[in-house]
Protein backbone atom coordinates (compact mmCIF):
# COMPACT_ATOMS: atom_id res chain seq x y z
CA UNK A 1 0.00 0.00 0.00
CA UNK A 2 1.53 3.50 -1.05
CA UNK A 3 1.72 5.55 1.48
CA UNK A 4 1.63 9.52 1.83
CA UNK A 5 3.97 9.89 4.09
CA UNK A 6 6.41 8.07 2.00
CA UNK A 7 5.89 10.22 -1.46
CA UNK A 8 8.73 11.52 -3.15
CA UNK A 9 11.14 9.52 -0.51
CA UNK A 10 13.48 6.93 -2.09
CA UNK A 11 14.39 3.62 -0.39
CA UNK A 12 17.66 1.84 -0.41
CA UNK A 13 16.46 -0.09 -3.53
CA UNK A 14 16.06 2.90 -5.28
CA UNK A 15 20.28 3.44 -5.22
CA UNK A 16 23.04 1.38 -6.70
CA UNK A 17 25.15 0.64 -3.72
CA UNK A 18 27.24 -1.48 -4.90
CA UNK A 19 31.01 -0.45 -3.79
CA UNK A 20 29.36 2.64 -2.54
CA UNK A 21 30.29 3.85 1.26
CA UNK A 22 26.74 3.54 2.43
CA UNK A 23 25.86 5.01 5.83
CA UNK A 24 23.21 2.95 7.79
CA UNK A 25 21.79 4.77 10.52
CA UNK A 26 20.08 2.29 12.74
CA UNK A 27 18.92 2.49 16.29
CA UNK A 28 20.80 -0.09 17.78
CA UNK A 29 20.28 1.16 21.44
CA UNK A 30 19.03 -1.77 23.36
CA UNK A 31 19.03 -2.71 26.89
CA UNK A 32 22.13 -4.29 28.58
CA UNK A 33 22.25 -5.86 32.11
CA UNK A 34 24.84 -4.94 34.51
CA UNK A 35 27.34 -7.32 33.35
CA UNK A 36 27.08 -5.38 29.65
CA UNK A 37 25.19 -8.74 28.08
CA UNK A 38 22.12 -7.65 25.65
CA UNK A 39 18.51 -8.20 27.70
CA UNK A 40 16.28 -7.56 24.60
CA UNK A 41 18.13 -7.73 20.89
CA UNK A 42 14.44 -6.56 18.84
CA UNK A 43 15.90 -3.61 17.76
CA UNK A 44 18.87 -5.82 15.81
CA UNK A 45 16.45 -8.05 14.71
CA UNK A 46 14.46 -5.26 13.42
CA UNK A 47 17.40 -3.40 11.42
CA UNK A 48 18.86 -6.88 9.95
CA UNK A 49 16.76 -6.62 6.47
CA UNK A 50 18.14 -3.45 5.59
CA UNK A 51 22.18 -4.88 6.56
CA UNK A 52 21.92 -7.97 5.26
CA UNK A 53 20.36 -6.34 1.74
CA UNK A 54 23.37 -3.89 2.01
CA UNK A 55 26.02 -7.10 2.25
CA UNK A 56 24.42 -8.99 -0.27
CA UNK A 57 24.65 -6.10 -2.97
CA UNK A 58 28.39 -5.13 -1.79
CA UNK A 59 28.09 -1.52 -0.27
CA UNK A 60 30.54 -0.90 1.88
CA UNK A 61 28.76 -0.75 4.79
CA UNK A 62 28.68 2.08 7.89
CA UNK A 63 27.17 0.97 10.88
CA UNK A 64 25.90 4.02 13.08
CA UNK A 65 23.60 4.81 16.40
CA UNK A 66 23.31 6.95 19.57
CA UNK A 67 23.09 4.25 22.35
CA UNK A 68 22.09 5.63 25.68
CA UNK A 69 22.46 8.87 27.02
CA UNK A 70 25.97 9.68 27.56
CA UNK A 71 26.96 12.87 29.58
CA UNK A 72 30.69 13.13 28.97
CA UNK A 73 30.89 11.55 32.18
CA UNK A 74 34.17 9.92 33.55
CA UNK A 75 33.50 6.31 32.57
CA UNK A 76 30.73 7.03 30.35
CA UNK A 77 32.81 5.88 27.15
CA UNK A 78 32.75 2.45 28.50
CA UNK A 79 28.98 2.70 29.80
CA UNK A 80 27.79 3.57 26.82
CA UNK A 81 29.97 1.62 24.10
CA UNK A 82 28.21 0.18 21.04
CA UNK A 83 30.96 -2.50 21.75
CA UNK A 84 28.20 -4.91 22.84
CA UNK A 85 26.52 -4.52 19.75
CA UNK A 86 29.79 -4.69 17.51
CA UNK A 87 30.15 -8.30 19.67
CA UNK A 88 26.89 -9.49 18.69
CA UNK A 89 26.40 -8.75 14.81
CA UNK A 90 29.85 -10.01 14.69
CA UNK A 91 28.59 -13.19 15.99
CA UNK A 92 25.63 -12.83 13.91
CA UNK A 93 26.43 -12.18 10.26
CA UNK A 94 29.69 -14.04 11.04
CA UNK A 95 31.39 -11.19 9.72
CA UNK A 96 34.15 -8.97 11.23
CA UNK A 97 32.45 -6.13 12.93
CA UNK A 98 35.38 -2.86 12.68
CA UNK A 99 34.36 -0.60 15.63
CA UNK A 100 35.47 3.17 14.62
CA UNK A 101 36.28 5.44 17.85
CA UNK A 102 36.11 8.26 16.41
CA UNK A 103 33.78 8.94 13.59
CA UNK A 104 34.37 12.38 12.71
CA UNK A 105 38.24 11.89 12.79
CA UNK A 106 39.96 11.86 9.27
CA UNK A 107 40.92 7.78 9.91
CA UNK A 108 37.59 7.26 9.45
CA UNK A 109 37.74 7.72 5.89
CA UNK A 110 40.95 6.50 5.34
CA UNK A 111 39.50 3.13 6.46
CA UNK A 112 36.75 3.44 4.68
CA UNK A 113 38.88 3.54 1.28
CA UNK A 114 40.72 0.16 2.30
CA UNK A 115 36.88 -1.18 2.37
CA UNK A 116 35.82 -3.99 0.36
CA UNK A 117 32.42 -4.41 -1.10
CA UNK A 118 30.31 -6.09 1.93
CA UNK A 119 32.79 -4.90 4.73
CA UNK A 120 31.61 -3.76 7.66
CA UNK A 121 32.81 -0.84 9.82
CA UNK A 122 30.55 0.56 12.74
CA UNK A 123 31.14 4.08 14.41
CA UNK A 124 30.92 4.34 18.33
CA UNK A 125 28.09 5.65 19.47
CA UNK A 126 27.53 8.84 17.66
CA UNK A 127 26.17 10.62 20.81
CA UNK A 128 29.89 10.22 22.17
CA UNK A 129 29.99 13.95 19.84
CA UNK A 130 28.13 16.56 21.49
CA UNK A 131 27.40 17.77 17.95
CA UNK A 132 24.83 15.03 17.33
CA UNK A 133 22.19 15.94 19.75
CA UNK A 134 22.56 19.57 18.69
CA UNK A 135 21.96 18.48 14.98
CA UNK A 136 25.42 20.39 13.99
CA UNK A 137 26.18 21.42 10.38
CA UNK A 138 29.98 20.86 11.14
CA UNK A 139 29.40 17.16 12.64
CA UNK A 140 27.20 16.05 9.74
CA UNK A 141 29.97 17.08 7.20
CA UNK A 142 32.56 15.10 8.93
CA UNK A 143 30.04 12.13 8.31
CA UNK A 144 28.85 13.75 4.83
CA UNK A 145 33.12 13.17 3.79
CA UNK A 146 33.10 9.69 4.36
CA UNK A 147 28.82 9.18 2.82
CA UNK A 148 28.04 8.19 -0.82
CA UNK A 149 24.51 7.04 0.10
CA UNK A 150 22.61 7.49 3.34
CA UNK A 151 20.24 5.71 4.45
CA UNK A 152 17.96 6.23 7.26
CA UNK A 153 16.30 2.82 9.14
CA UNK A 154 16.20 4.33 12.86
CA UNK A 155 12.62 4.49 13.40
CA UNK A 156 13.19 5.04 17.06
CA UNK A 157 15.41 8.09 16.62
CA UNK A 158 13.58 9.84 13.78
CA UNK A 159 11.71 12.21 16.44
CA UNK A 160 14.78 13.98 17.09
CA UNK A 161 16.31 16.40 15.23
CA UNK A 162 19.76 15.05 15.38
CA UNK A 163 22.82 15.43 13.43
CA UNK A 164 22.72 12.05 12.03
CA UNK A 165 19.04 12.05 11.61
CA UNK A 166 18.72 15.60 9.69
CA UNK A 167 21.95 17.73 9.17
CA UNK A 168 23.53 14.63 7.15
CA UNK A 169 20.69 13.76 5.08
CA UNK A 170 20.28 17.46 3.85
CA UNK A 171 24.06 17.04 3.38
CA UNK A 172 24.22 13.79 1.45
CA UNK A 173 21.68 14.05 -1.79
CA UNK A 174 21.70 10.24 -2.46
CA UNK A 175 19.71 9.18 0.24
CA UNK A 176 16.44 7.03 1.59
CA UNK A 177 15.02 5.28 3.77
CA UNK A 178 15.96 1.45 5.23
CA UNK A 179 13.23 -1.65 5.22
CA UNK A 180 12.55 -1.63 9.21
CA UNK A 181 11.50 2.59 8.45
CA UNK A 182 9.56 1.67 5.64
CA UNK A 183 7.29 -1.20 7.54
CA UNK A 184 6.63 1.45 10.39
CA UNK A 185 5.78 4.37 8.20
CA UNK A 186 3.25 2.11 6.02
CA UNK A 187 2.00 0.39 9.14
CA UNK A 188 1.38 3.28 11.20
CA UNK A 189 -0.31 5.53 8.45
CA UNK A 190 -2.85 2.32 8.39
CA UNK A 191 -3.65 3.16 11.45
CA UNK A 192 -3.79 7.20 11.39
CA UNK A 193 -4.53 7.61 8.47
CA UNK A 194 -7.67 5.78 7.28
CA UNK A 195 -8.50 2.46 9.66
CA UNK A 196 -10.65 0.08 8.98
CA UNK A 197 -14.30 0.69 11.35
CA UNK A 198 -14.80 -0.80 13.75
CA UNK A 199 -11.44 1.03 15.35
CA UNK A 200 -10.10 -0.09 18.69
CA UNK A 201 -7.64 1.70 21.13
CA UNK A 202 -6.59 0.11 23.63
CA UNK A 203 -4.45 2.59 25.83
CA UNK A 204 -3.03 1.73 29.30
CA UNK A 205 0.42 2.47 31.06
CA UNK A 206 1.30 4.73 34.42
CA UNK A 207 0.05 7.92 33.17
CA UNK A 208 -2.79 9.78 31.85
CA UNK A 209 -0.26 13.23 31.42
CA UNK A 210 2.20 11.44 29.35
CA UNK A 211 -0.56 10.52 26.65
CA UNK A 212 -3.14 13.37 26.18
CA UNK A 213 -2.34 14.23 22.58
CA UNK A 214 -2.56 10.36 21.98
CA UNK A 215 -5.91 10.39 23.65
CA UNK A 216 -7.07 13.72 21.73
CA UNK A 217 -6.00 12.31 18.52
CA UNK A 218 -7.33 9.09 18.89
CA UNK A 219 -10.78 10.03 20.15
CA UNK A 220 -11.80 11.49 16.94
CA UNK A 221 -10.63 8.44 14.79
CA UNK A 222 -11.57 5.09 16.84
CA UNK A 223 -15.10 3.72 17.52
CA UNK A 224 -13.62 2.35 21.05
CA UNK A 225 -11.46 3.68 23.44
CA UNK A 226 -10.25 1.19 25.70
CA UNK A 227 -8.56 2.36 28.75
CA UNK A 228 -6.95 0.29 31.56
CA UNK A 229 -3.50 0.25 33.54
CA UNK A 230 -3.07 2.99 36.09
CA UNK A 231 -4.67 5.74 33.82
CA UNK A 232 -7.95 3.77 34.71
CA UNK A 233 -7.95 5.38 37.76
CA UNK A 234 -7.73 8.96 36.97
CA UNK A 235 -11.05 8.52 34.83
CA UNK A 236 -12.62 6.26 37.66
CA UNK A 237 -12.03 9.42 39.85
CA UNK A 238 -13.37 11.58 37.67
CA UNK A 239 -17.13 9.98 37.98
CA UNK A 240 -16.28 9.93 42.01
CA UNK A 241 -15.71 6.50 42.27
CA UNK A 242 -13.39 5.06 45.10
CA UNK A 243 -9.45 4.40 43.82
CA UNK A 244 -8.09 3.55 47.20
CA UNK A 245 -4.06 4.78 47.33
CA UNK A 246 -4.20 3.75 43.53
CA UNK A 247 -2.22 5.59 41.33
CA UNK A 248 -4.26 8.75 40.19
CA UNK A 249 -3.56 12.16 38.69
CA UNK A 250 -5.39 14.59 40.25
CA UNK A 251 -4.74 17.06 38.47
CA UNK A 252 -5.95 15.26 34.97
CA UNK A 253 -9.35 14.41 37.03
CA UNK A 254 -10.72 17.38 35.33
CA UNK A 255 -9.22 16.50 31.67
CA UNK A 256 -10.54 12.88 32.31
CA UNK A 257 -13.87 14.15 32.73
CA UNK A 258 -14.36 16.50 30.10
CA UNK A 259 -12.54 13.19 27.51
CA UNK A 260 -16.22 11.28 29.07
CA UNK A 261 -18.22 13.97 28.41
CA UNK A 262 -17.10 14.36 24.49
CA UNK A 263 -16.92 10.38 23.96
CA UNK A 264 -20.62 10.38 25.21
CA UNK A 265 -21.31 13.45 22.91
CA UNK A 266 -19.70 11.88 20.04
CA UNK A 267 -21.06 8.82 20.91
CA UNK A 268 -18.34 7.17 20.87
CA UNK A 269 -17.85 3.98 23.47
CA UNK A 270 -15.26 4.44 26.22
CA UNK A 271 -14.66 1.48 28.21
CA UNK A 272 -13.42 1.68 31.39
CA UNK A 273 -12.09 -1.30 33.93
CA UNK A 274 -15.48 -2.56 35.93
CA UNK A 275 -12.99 -5.27 38.50
CA UNK A 276 -9.78 -4.78 39.59
CA UNK A 277 -6.78 -6.88 40.71
CA UNK A 278 -6.09 -5.24 44.05
CA UNK A 279 -3.33 -5.76 46.45
CA UNK A 280 -2.02 -3.76 50.04
CA UNK A 281 1.22 -2.70 48.29
CA UNK A 282 3.07 -2.90 45.30
CA UNK A 283 5.30 -5.61 46.46
CA UNK A 284 2.86 -7.38 48.23
CA UNK A 285 1.65 -9.98 46.04
CA UNK A 286 0.21 -12.11 48.48
CA UNK A 287 -2.71 -9.65 49.12
CA UNK A 288 -3.55 -10.06 45.61
CA UNK A 289 -7.57 -9.62 45.41
CA UNK A 290 -10.47 -9.12 43.02
CA UNK A 291 -13.17 -6.26 43.36
CA UNK A 292 -16.42 -6.74 42.39
CA UNK A 293 -16.88 -3.87 40.82
CA UNK A 294 -15.32 -0.81 39.71
CA UNK A 295 -14.86 0.63 43.29
CA UNK A 296 -11.24 0.37 44.85
CA UNK A 297 -11.57 0.48 48.74
CA UNK A 298 -9.81 2.39 51.23
CA UNK A 299 -5.79 1.27 51.85
CA UNK A 300 -5.96 -0.54 48.94
CA UNK A 301 -4.40 -0.48 45.30
CA UNK A 302 -5.71 -1.55 41.58
CA UNK A 303 -2.81 -3.21 39.88
CA UNK A 304 -4.53 -4.75 36.98
CA UNK A 305 -7.46 -5.32 35.49
CA UNK A 306 -9.89 -8.04 36.81
CA UNK A 307 -11.74 -11.08 34.77
CA UNK A 308 -15.07 -9.49 34.13
CA UNK A 309 -13.06 -6.11 32.52
CA UNK A 310 -11.46 -8.96 31.11
CA UNK A 311 -14.27 -10.55 29.21
CA UNK A 312 -15.85 -6.85 28.45
CA UNK A 313 -13.08 -5.60 26.44
CA UNK A 314 -13.11 -9.53 24.68
CA UNK A 315 -16.23 -8.18 23.28
CA UNK A 316 -15.21 -5.38 21.47
CA UNK A 317 -11.96 -6.59 20.40
CA UNK A 318 -13.87 -9.93 18.89
CA UNK A 319 -15.15 -7.58 16.46
CA UNK A 320 -12.45 -4.92 15.32
CA UNK A 321 -10.93 -4.47 12.29
CA UNK A 322 -8.27 -2.58 13.64
CA UNK A 323 -6.66 -1.91 16.54
CA UNK A 324 -3.74 0.13 17.89
CA UNK A 325 -2.50 -0.43 21.72
CA UNK A 326 -0.36 1.40 23.96
CA UNK A 327 -0.07 1.01 27.65
CA UNK A 328 0.05 -2.17 29.25
CA UNK A 329 -3.58 -3.01 31.78
CA UNK A 330 -1.69 -3.22 34.91
CA UNK A 331 1.97 -4.12 36.79
CA UNK A 332 2.86 -6.52 34.26
CA UNK A 333 6.65 -6.60 35.30
CA UNK A 334 5.58 -8.56 38.22
CA UNK A 335 4.06 -11.57 37.13
CA UNK A 336 1.49 -11.70 39.59
CA UNK A 337 -0.02 -8.84 38.06
CA UNK A 338 0.50 -9.05 34.47
CA UNK A 339 -2.99 -11.91 33.40
CA UNK A 340 -4.81 -8.42 32.19
CA UNK A 341 -2.25 -7.61 29.84
CA UNK A 342 -1.43 -11.17 28.67
CA UNK A 343 -5.14 -11.60 28.12
CA UNK A 344 -5.57 -8.09 26.20
CA UNK A 345 -2.41 -9.25 23.75
CA UNK A 346 -4.07 -12.72 23.18
CA UNK A 347 -7.26 -10.89 22.15
CA UNK A 348 -6.35 -8.48 20.49
CA UNK A 349 -4.13 -11.22 18.72
CA UNK A 350 -7.09 -13.72 18.26
CA UNK A 351 -8.63 -10.98 15.97
CA UNK A 352 -8.79 -10.52 12.84
CA UNK A 353 -8.10 -6.60 12.76
CA UNK A 354 -4.21 -5.28 11.66
CA UNK A 355 -3.17 -5.21 14.56
CA UNK A 356 -0.58 -2.10 15.48
CA UNK A 357 1.34 -1.91 19.28
CA UNK A 358 3.11 1.45 19.95
CA UNK A 359 5.10 2.18 23.22
CA UNK A 360 8.40 1.38 24.68
CA UNK A 361 6.86 -0.92 27.84
CA UNK A 362 4.09 -2.04 25.53
CA UNK A 363 6.55 -3.45 22.87
CA UNK A 364 8.20 -5.31 25.48
CA UNK A 365 4.51 -6.74 27.13
CA UNK A 366 3.66 -7.69 24.04
CA UNK A 367 6.94 -9.44 23.77
CA UNK A 368 6.69 -11.11 27.11
CA UNK A 369 3.11 -12.61 26.15
CA UNK A 370 4.74 -14.72 23.68
CA UNK A 371 2.69 -13.81 20.99
CA UNK A 372 4.77 -11.44 19.54
CA UNK A 373 5.07 -12.85 15.88
CA UNK A 374 0.63 -12.72 16.12
CA UNK A 375 0.62 -8.65 15.99
CA UNK A 376 0.61 -7.25 12.13
CA UNK A 377 3.43 -4.78 13.55
CA UNK A 378 4.65 -4.00 16.64
CA UNK A 379 6.91 -0.75 16.66
CA UNK A 380 10.31 -0.12 17.37
CA UNK A 381 9.99 3.67 18.28
CA UNK A 382 8.28 4.06 21.64
CA UNK A 383 8.24 7.93 21.79
CA UNK A 384 8.41 8.33 17.78
CA UNK A 385 5.47 6.23 17.33
CA UNK A 386 3.60 7.90 19.25
CA UNK A 387 4.32 11.41 18.37
CA UNK A 388 3.67 10.32 14.50
CA UNK A 389 0.65 8.55 15.40
CA UNK A 390 -0.75 12.23 16.58
CA UNK A 391 0.49 13.50 13.13
CA UNK A 392 3.26 15.21 14.11
CA UNK A 393 5.96 15.63 11.11
CA UNK A 394 9.02 13.76 12.35
CA UNK A 395 12.46 15.21 11.65
CA UNK A 396 13.55 12.32 10.33
CA UNK A 397 11.05 11.80 7.68
CA UNK A 398 11.28 15.10 6.39
CA UNK A 399 15.01 15.17 5.75
CA UNK A 400 14.49 12.45 3.43
CA UNK A 401 12.68 14.53 1.26
CA UNK A 402 14.67 15.61 -2.06
CA UNK A 403 16.51 18.00 -1.61
CA UNK A 404 14.88 21.88 -1.89
CA UNK A 405 15.30 23.31 -5.28
CA UNK A 406 13.48 26.13 -6.54
CA UNK A 407 10.34 25.82 -8.74
CA UNK A 408 11.49 25.29 -12.17
CA UNK A 409 15.02 23.75 -11.37
CA UNK A 410 15.31 20.62 -13.11
CA UNK A 411 18.20 18.28 -11.74
CA UNK A 412 20.10 16.21 -13.65
CA UNK A 413 21.15 12.84 -12.11
CA UNK A 414 23.85 11.02 -12.97
CA UNK A 415 22.42 8.92 -15.63
CA UNK A 416 21.73 11.94 -17.93
CA UNK A 417 18.12 11.83 -17.56
CA UNK A 418 16.56 14.92 -16.74
CA UNK A 419 14.02 14.87 -13.89
CA UNK A 420 11.73 17.52 -12.06
CA UNK A 421 12.37 17.12 -8.28
CA UNK A 422 9.05 17.45 -5.90
CA UNK A 423 9.52 20.19 -3.65
CA UNK A 424 9.63 19.18 -0.33
CA UNK A 425 6.73 19.75 1.62
P1 LIG B 1 4.55 2.64 27.02
O1 LIG B 1 6.03 2.69 27.33
O2 LIG B 1 4.18 1.44 26.24
O3 LIG B 1 4.06 3.91 26.42
P2 LIG B 1 3.86 3.44 29.68
O4 LIG B 1 5.26 3.85 29.93
O5 LIG B 1 2.83 4.49 29.56
O6 LIG B 1 3.78 2.45 28.42
O7 LIG B 1 3.35 2.52 30.88
C1 LIG B 1 4.00 1.35 31.29
C2 LIG B 1 4.04 1.23 32.78
O8 LIG B 1 2.74 1.37 33.35
C3 LIG B 1 4.52 -0.12 33.19
O9 LIG B 1 5.79 0.01 33.79
C4 LIG B 1 3.47 -0.62 34.19
O10 LIG B 1 4.04 -1.23 35.34
C5 LIG B 1 2.74 0.65 34.56
N1 LIG B 1 1.39 0.37 35.04
C6 LIG B 1 0.39 -0.22 34.36
N2 LIG B 1 -0.68 -0.38 35.16
C7 LIG B 1 -0.34 0.09 36.38
C8 LIG B 1 -1.01 0.19 37.64
N3 LIG B 1 -2.26 -0.26 37.79
N4 LIG B 1 -0.34 0.77 38.67
C9 LIG B 1 0.91 1.19 38.52
N5 LIG B 1 1.60 1.14 37.36
C10 LIG B 1 0.98 0.58 36.31
MG1 LIG C 1 7.10 3.66 28.91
Amino acid sequence: MASKTLEGIKSIENFQIEDKRLFLRLDLNVPLDESGRITDDTRILAAMPTIRYAIDKGAKIILASHFGRPKGKPGDREKYSLEPVAAYLNDALKKEIILVEEPAANATKQLLSGLKPSQIIMLENLRFDPGEEKNDREFAQKLAAFTDIYINDAFGASHRAHASIVALPELVEKHGLGFLMRKEIEMLDRVRLNPEAPFVAVLGGAKVSDKIEVIEVLMDKVDTLIIGGAMAYTFLAAQNISTGKSLVEKDKVRFAGELLERAKARKKKLLLPVDHKITRDIKDTASLTITENAAIPEGWMGVDIGPKTIALYAQELARAKTVFWNGPMGVFETPEFAEGTFAVAQLITESSAITVVGGGDSAAAAHASGLADKFSHISTGGGASLEFLQGEALPGIGALKPIKRSDKEMLIESTGEVIEEPKRQ
